[in-house]
Protein backbone atom coordinates (compact mmCIF):
# COMPACT_ATOMS: atom_id res chain seq x y z
CA UNK A 1 0.00 0.00 0.00
CA UNK A 2 1.94 3.23 -1.24
CA UNK A 3 1.51 6.26 0.58
CA UNK A 4 -0.57 7.67 -1.93
CA UNK A 5 -3.30 6.15 -2.12
CA UNK A 6 -6.59 6.08 0.18
CA UNK A 7 -8.59 4.00 -0.46
CA UNK A 8 -8.34 0.90 -2.85
CA UNK A 9 -11.58 -1.49 -3.90
CA UNK A 10 -11.47 -4.11 -5.76
CA UNK A 11 -13.95 -6.48 -6.41
CA UNK A 12 -15.99 -5.61 -3.80
CA UNK A 13 -19.48 -7.55 -3.76
CA UNK A 14 -22.34 -7.35 -0.87
CA UNK A 15 -25.06 -9.88 -1.52
CA UNK A 16 -28.52 -10.11 0.93
CA UNK A 17 -29.74 -12.63 -0.57
CA UNK A 18 -31.13 -13.06 -3.98
CA UNK A 19 -29.89 -9.03 -4.05
CA UNK A 20 -27.15 -8.60 -5.21
CA UNK A 21 -26.54 -4.64 -3.95
CA UNK A 22 -23.06 -4.24 -5.10
CA UNK A 23 -21.81 -6.21 -7.76
CA UNK A 24 -17.97 -6.61 -7.87
CA UNK A 25 -16.86 -2.93 -7.80
CA UNK A 26 -13.19 -1.42 -8.00
CA UNK A 27 -12.04 2.08 -7.41
CA UNK A 28 -9.32 3.68 -5.97
CA UNK A 29 -9.17 6.94 -4.24
CA UNK A 30 -5.61 9.35 -4.14
CA UNK A 31 -4.87 10.76 -0.77
CA UNK A 32 -5.97 14.47 -0.64
CA UNK A 33 -8.94 13.84 -3.45
CA UNK A 34 -11.85 14.76 -2.85
CA UNK A 35 -14.10 11.76 -4.30
CA UNK A 36 -17.90 12.33 -5.41
CA UNK A 37 -19.82 8.86 -5.20
CA UNK A 38 -23.19 9.44 -7.04
CA UNK A 39 -26.22 7.27 -8.33
CA UNK A 40 -30.04 6.74 -8.18
CA UNK A 41 -31.94 5.91 -4.97
CA UNK A 42 -31.10 2.11 -4.52
CA UNK A 43 -28.10 2.20 -6.81
CA UNK A 44 -25.81 0.61 -3.57
CA UNK A 45 -24.03 4.04 -2.19
CA UNK A 46 -24.81 3.11 1.26
CA UNK A 47 -23.73 -0.40 0.95
CA UNK A 48 -20.62 0.70 -0.46
CA UNK A 49 -19.86 3.48 1.93
CA UNK A 50 -20.97 1.11 4.96
CA UNK A 51 -18.24 -1.78 3.96
CA UNK A 52 -15.42 1.06 3.67
CA UNK A 53 -16.63 2.03 7.22
CA UNK A 54 -16.25 -1.61 8.21
CA UNK A 55 -20.04 -1.28 9.53
CA UNK A 56 -21.04 -4.22 7.55
CA UNK A 57 -18.54 -6.99 6.31
CA UNK A 58 -18.11 -7.83 2.17
CA UNK A 59 -19.75 -10.90 1.20
CA UNK A 60 -16.62 -10.98 -1.36
CA UNK A 61 -13.31 -8.80 -2.69
CA UNK A 62 -11.21 -6.60 -1.10
CA UNK A 63 -11.14 -3.07 0.24
CA UNK A 64 -8.79 -0.77 2.03
CA UNK A 65 -8.71 2.54 3.71
CA UNK A 66 -5.60 4.61 4.53
CA UNK A 67 -3.95 1.64 3.95
CA UNK A 68 -5.74 -0.97 6.55
CA UNK A 69 -8.12 -3.68 5.19
CA UNK A 70 -11.62 -2.86 6.05
CA UNK A 71 -12.09 -6.69 7.32
CA UNK A 72 -8.96 -7.88 9.11
CA UNK A 73 -8.19 -4.58 10.59
CA UNK A 74 -10.96 -3.23 11.14
CA UNK A 75 -10.08 -0.95 14.39
CA UNK A 76 -7.44 0.46 12.45
CA UNK A 77 -9.61 1.53 9.77
CA UNK A 78 -12.11 3.09 12.65
CA UNK A 79 -9.14 5.13 14.05
CA UNK A 80 -8.51 6.69 10.51
CA UNK A 81 -11.90 7.71 9.68
CA UNK A 82 -14.25 10.21 9.99
CA UNK A 83 -18.19 10.15 9.15
CA UNK A 84 -20.68 12.68 8.77
CA UNK A 85 -23.87 10.83 8.02
CA UNK A 86 -27.43 11.42 7.18
CA UNK A 87 -28.91 11.39 10.72
CA UNK A 88 -27.45 13.17 13.45
CA UNK A 89 -26.20 11.77 16.41
CA UNK A 90 -25.10 14.71 18.29
CA UNK A 91 -26.73 15.02 21.70
CA UNK A 92 -29.31 18.08 21.79
CA UNK A 93 -29.24 18.29 25.63
CA UNK A 94 -25.42 18.79 26.30
CA UNK A 95 -23.25 21.81 24.81
CA UNK A 96 -21.40 21.66 21.12
CA UNK A 97 -18.25 21.10 23.40
CA UNK A 98 -19.41 18.31 26.00
CA UNK A 99 -20.57 16.66 22.23
CA UNK A 100 -16.99 16.83 21.26
CA UNK A 101 -15.60 15.82 24.46
CA UNK A 102 -17.45 12.44 24.38
CA UNK A 103 -16.63 11.93 20.88
CA UNK A 104 -12.77 12.37 21.71
CA UNK A 105 -13.34 9.97 24.79
CA UNK A 106 -14.48 7.27 22.17
CA UNK A 107 -11.73 7.72 19.96
CA UNK A 108 -9.24 8.10 22.81
CA UNK A 109 -7.97 11.25 21.49
CA UNK A 110 -4.79 12.06 24.06
CA UNK A 111 -5.96 14.58 26.63
CA UNK A 112 -2.50 17.12 25.53
CA UNK A 113 -3.72 17.73 22.66
CA UNK A 114 -7.64 17.86 23.16
CA UNK A 115 -8.22 21.24 23.63
CA UNK A 116 -6.13 22.92 20.96
CA UNK A 117 -7.51 20.15 18.80
CA UNK A 118 -11.08 21.31 20.03
CA UNK A 119 -10.48 24.99 18.99
CA UNK A 120 -9.32 23.81 15.64
CA UNK A 121 -12.05 22.69 14.51
CA UNK A 122 -14.91 24.53 16.33
CA UNK A 123 -13.13 27.66 14.54
CA UNK A 124 -12.91 26.09 11.29
CA UNK A 125 -16.45 25.45 11.64
CA UNK A 126 -17.44 29.14 12.87
CA UNK A 127 -18.64 27.79 16.08
CA UNK A 128 -15.98 28.43 18.87
CA UNK A 129 -18.05 31.46 19.75
CA UNK A 130 -21.36 29.08 20.44
CA UNK A 131 -19.24 26.33 21.94
CA UNK A 132 -20.91 26.31 25.58
CA UNK A 133 -24.36 26.72 23.82
CA UNK A 134 -26.87 23.41 23.85
CA UNK A 135 -26.95 21.72 20.38
CA UNK A 136 -31.02 22.11 20.97
CA UNK A 137 -30.86 25.80 20.36
CA UNK A 138 -28.78 25.37 17.13
CA UNK A 139 -30.22 25.60 13.67
CA UNK A 140 -30.12 23.04 10.95
CA UNK A 141 -26.87 24.19 9.54
CA UNK A 142 -25.13 24.78 12.53
CA UNK A 143 -25.51 21.18 13.35
CA UNK A 144 -24.34 20.08 10.11
CA UNK A 145 -21.37 21.89 10.70
CA UNK A 146 -20.60 20.90 14.58
CA UNK A 147 -20.92 16.79 13.02
CA UNK A 148 -18.24 17.89 9.98
CA UNK A 149 -15.67 19.54 13.70
CA UNK A 150 -16.95 16.19 15.25
CA UNK A 151 -15.96 14.18 12.87
CA UNK A 152 -12.71 15.80 12.22
CA UNK A 153 -11.93 16.00 15.84
CA UNK A 154 -9.53 12.68 16.14
CA UNK A 155 -7.55 13.69 12.74
CA UNK A 156 -8.74 11.05 10.71
CA UNK A 157 -7.02 10.53 7.50
CA UNK A 158 -10.32 9.83 5.29
CA UNK A 159 -13.55 11.37 5.90
CA UNK A 160 -16.70 9.89 4.52
CA UNK A 161 -19.49 12.44 3.96
CA UNK A 162 -23.26 10.72 3.59
CA UNK A 163 -25.64 13.78 1.89
CA UNK A 164 -23.32 16.25 3.80
CA UNK A 165 -25.76 19.09 3.28
CA UNK A 166 -29.26 17.44 2.61
CA UNK A 167 -32.25 19.58 3.63
CA UNK A 168 -30.26 22.83 4.01
CA UNK A 169 -30.91 25.82 2.39
CA UNK A 170 -28.41 27.06 -0.66
CA UNK A 171 -26.73 30.08 1.51
CA UNK A 172 -25.95 27.12 4.23
CA UNK A 173 -25.08 24.49 1.60
CA UNK A 174 -22.38 26.52 -0.12
CA UNK A 175 -21.02 27.63 3.41
CA UNK A 176 -20.56 24.20 4.22
CA UNK A 177 -18.98 23.79 1.13
CA UNK A 178 -16.79 26.52 1.48
CA UNK A 179 -15.49 24.55 5.10
CA UNK A 180 -14.96 21.66 3.03
CA UNK A 181 -12.43 22.74 0.80
CA UNK A 182 -10.92 24.54 3.57
CA UNK A 183 -10.74 21.56 5.40
CA UNK A 184 -9.31 20.12 2.16
CA UNK A 185 -6.15 22.67 2.13
CA UNK A 186 -5.90 22.63 5.88
CA UNK A 187 -6.33 18.91 6.77
CA UNK A 188 -4.51 17.09 4.21
CA UNK A 189 -7.59 15.07 4.52
CA UNK A 190 -8.98 12.56 1.56
CA UNK A 191 -13.11 12.99 1.47
CA UNK A 192 -15.25 10.13 0.03
CA UNK A 193 -18.68 11.96 -0.56
CA UNK A 194 -22.80 11.51 -1.64
CA UNK A 195 -24.61 13.80 -2.79
CA UNK A 196 -27.99 13.92 -4.90
CA UNK A 197 -26.66 18.31 -5.78
CA UNK A 198 -25.32 18.10 -9.10
CA UNK A 199 -24.00 21.38 -8.28
CA UNK A 200 -22.18 20.14 -5.34
CA UNK A 201 -21.00 16.96 -7.10
CA UNK A 202 -18.76 19.83 -9.23
CA UNK A 203 -16.16 20.25 -6.67
CA UNK A 204 -15.55 16.66 -6.70
CA UNK A 205 -11.81 15.62 -7.92
CA UNK A 206 -13.53 12.80 -9.39
CA UNK A 207 -16.80 11.28 -9.26
CA UNK A 208 -17.84 7.37 -9.38
CA UNK A 209 -21.49 7.07 -10.78
CA UNK A 210 -23.20 3.94 -9.54
CA UNK A 211 -25.93 2.06 -10.94
CA UNK A 212 -27.49 -1.17 -9.82
CA UNK A 213 -24.47 -2.11 -8.16
CA UNK A 214 -22.08 -1.42 -10.62
CA UNK A 215 -19.64 1.42 -11.10
CA UNK A 216 -20.69 3.01 -14.61
CA UNK A 217 -18.71 5.78 -15.14
CA UNK A 218 -15.66 7.33 -13.27
CA UNK A 219 -13.83 10.16 -14.15
CA UNK A 220 -13.58 14.28 -13.15
CA UNK A 221 -16.20 16.08 -13.75
CA UNK A 222 -14.96 17.88 -16.91
CA UNK A 223 -14.09 15.11 -18.51
CA UNK A 224 -17.13 13.09 -17.59
CA UNK A 225 -18.98 16.26 -19.09
CA UNK A 226 -17.23 15.99 -22.34
CA UNK A 227 -17.92 12.11 -22.52
CA UNK A 228 -21.67 13.07 -23.20
CA UNK A 229 -22.04 15.37 -25.60
CA UNK A 230 -20.62 19.17 -27.20
CA UNK A 231 -21.14 22.22 -26.37
CA UNK A 232 -24.13 24.31 -27.72
CA UNK A 233 -23.43 27.81 -29.48
CA UNK A 234 -26.59 30.41 -29.73
CA UNK A 235 -26.49 33.57 -31.82
CA UNK A 236 -28.96 36.19 -32.24
CA UNK A 237 -28.84 37.32 -35.96
CA UNK A 238 -30.70 39.68 -38.02
CA UNK A 239 -31.34 37.04 -40.36
CA UNK A 240 -31.46 33.53 -39.07
CA UNK A 241 -32.28 31.75 -42.64
CA UNK A 242 -28.64 33.14 -43.86
CA UNK A 243 -27.30 33.13 -40.60
CA UNK A 244 -27.56 29.01 -40.84
CA UNK A 245 -26.40 28.58 -44.64
CA UNK A 246 -23.35 30.81 -43.69
CA UNK A 247 -22.71 28.48 -40.86
CA UNK A 248 -23.20 25.79 -43.47
CA UNK A 249 -21.04 27.46 -46.00
CA UNK A 250 -18.55 28.67 -43.97
CA UNK A 251 -17.44 25.78 -41.11
CA UNK A 252 -19.45 23.17 -43.13
CA UNK A 253 -21.88 22.26 -39.92
CA UNK A 254 -25.39 22.01 -39.28
CA UNK A 255 -27.31 24.62 -37.29
CA UNK A 256 -30.87 24.63 -36.51
CA UNK A 257 -32.93 27.59 -35.24
CA UNK A 258 -33.84 26.95 -31.52
CA UNK A 259 -36.21 29.61 -29.48
CA UNK A 260 -35.50 32.44 -32.47
CA UNK A 261 -31.74 31.52 -31.52
CA UNK A 262 -29.15 30.18 -34.41
CA UNK A 263 -27.92 27.06 -32.49
CA UNK A 264 -24.84 24.27 -33.15
CA UNK A 265 -23.20 22.30 -31.37
CA UNK A 266 -19.18 22.20 -31.24
CA UNK A 267 -16.22 20.31 -29.59
CA UNK A 268 -15.24 23.29 -27.80
CA UNK A 269 -17.81 26.60 -27.83
CA UNK A 270 -15.28 28.56 -26.23
CA UNK A 271 -12.72 28.35 -28.69
CA UNK A 272 -15.24 28.53 -31.17
CA UNK A 273 -16.83 31.47 -30.82
CA UNK A 274 -13.90 34.07 -32.01
CA UNK A 275 -13.90 31.95 -35.62
CA UNK A 276 -17.51 32.85 -35.74
CA UNK A 277 -17.09 36.03 -35.61
CA UNK A 278 -14.68 36.27 -37.87
CA UNK A 279 -15.68 34.44 -40.39
CA UNK A 280 -19.34 34.18 -40.26
CA UNK A 281 -19.82 36.97 -42.61
CA UNK A 282 -22.93 38.31 -40.85
CA UNK A 283 -23.95 40.12 -37.85
CA UNK A 284 -23.84 38.52 -34.49
CA UNK A 285 -26.08 40.75 -32.07
CA UNK A 286 -26.04 37.94 -28.82
CA UNK A 287 -24.02 35.18 -28.40
CA UNK A 288 -24.51 32.17 -25.56
CA UNK A 289 -22.51 28.81 -24.96
CA UNK A 290 -23.90 25.93 -22.99
CA UNK A 291 -21.65 22.95 -21.76
CA UNK A 292 -23.45 20.16 -20.97
CA UNK A 293 -24.11 19.59 -16.90
CA UNK A 294 -23.21 16.99 -14.65
CA UNK A 295 -27.06 16.04 -15.07
CA UNK A 296 -26.45 15.81 -18.32
CA UNK A 297 -23.92 12.89 -17.66
CA UNK A 298 -26.48 11.17 -14.82
CA UNK A 299 -28.79 11.50 -17.36
CA UNK A 300 -26.97 10.42 -20.15
CA UNK A 301 -25.95 7.57 -17.75
CA UNK A 302 -28.48 6.21 -15.82
CA UNK A 303 -31.25 7.54 -18.11
CA UNK A 304 -32.88 9.36 -15.35
CA UNK A 305 -31.94 12.55 -13.99
CA UNK A 306 -31.37 12.53 -10.58
CA UNK A 307 -33.93 14.54 -8.71
CA UNK A 308 -36.55 11.81 -10.93
CA UNK A 309 -34.50 8.92 -9.47
CA UNK A 310 -35.28 10.71 -6.03
CA UNK A 311 -38.66 11.67 -6.33
CA UNK A 312 -39.54 8.56 -7.77
CA UNK A 313 -37.93 6.62 -4.49
CA UNK A 314 -39.49 8.55 -2.16
CA UNK A 315 -43.12 8.29 -3.44
CA UNK A 316 -42.54 4.89 -4.22
CA UNK A 317 -42.47 4.31 -0.51
CA UNK A 318 -45.25 6.04 -0.28
CA UNK A 319 -47.18 4.49 -2.60
CA UNK A 320 -48.07 7.38 -3.97
CA UNK A 321 -50.37 5.86 -6.66
CA UNK A 322 -49.87 9.25 -9.20
CA UNK A 323 -46.37 8.58 -9.34
CA UNK A 324 -46.75 5.14 -9.91
CA UNK A 325 -48.97 6.16 -12.93
CA UNK A 326 -46.43 8.17 -14.36
CA UNK A 327 -43.42 5.84 -13.59
CA UNK A 328 -45.54 3.23 -15.05
CA UNK A 329 -45.98 5.59 -18.75
CA UNK A 330 -42.50 6.15 -18.51
P1 LIG B 1 -28.34 3.60 -2.15
O1 LIG B 1 -27.58 3.99 -0.92
O2 LIG B 1 -27.60 3.86 -3.41
O3 LIG B 1 -29.70 4.20 -2.18
P2 LIG B 1 -28.32 0.97 -0.96
O4 LIG B 1 -26.88 0.64 -0.85
O5 LIG B 1 -29.02 1.43 0.26
O6 LIG B 1 -28.54 2.01 -2.14
O7 LIG B 1 -29.11 -0.31 -1.50
C1 LIG B 1 -28.71 -1.10 -2.62
C2 LIG B 1 -29.64 -2.29 -2.80
O8 LIG B 1 -29.47 -3.20 -1.73
C3 LIG B 1 -31.11 -1.93 -2.79
O9 LIG B 1 -31.77 -2.76 -3.69
C4 LIG B 1 -31.52 -2.20 -1.38
O10 LIG B 1 -32.91 -2.50 -1.32
C5 LIG B 1 -30.68 -3.40 -1.03
N1 LIG B 1 -30.37 -3.47 0.41
C6 LIG B 1 -29.65 -2.56 1.12
N2 LIG B 1 -29.52 -2.95 2.40
C7 LIG B 1 -30.19 -4.13 2.52
C8 LIG B 1 -30.43 -5.05 3.61
N3 LIG B 1 -29.96 -4.82 4.85
N4 LIG B 1 -31.15 -6.14 3.33
C9 LIG B 1 -31.64 -6.39 2.09
N5 LIG B 1 -31.44 -5.59 1.03
C10 LIG B 1 -30.73 -4.47 1.24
Amino acid sequence: MTEAVAIEVEGLVKTYGAVEAVRGIDLTVASGEIFGFLGPNGAGKSTTINMLCTLIRPTAGQASVAGYDVVRQRDDVRRNIGLVFQDTTLDGYLTAERNLRLHAELYGVPRDVLDDRLRQVLEMVGLWDRRRSKVSTFSGGMKRRLEIARGLLHSPRVLFLDEPTVGLDPQTRSSIWTYIQELKQAEDITIFLTTHYMDEAEYSDRIAIIDRGTIIALDTPSALKASVGKDRVSIGTDDNERAVAAVAERFGLTASVVEGQVTLAVENGEQFVPRLFAELGRPIFSVSVARPSLDDVFLSFTGTTIREAEATATDRLRGNPMMARIRGGR
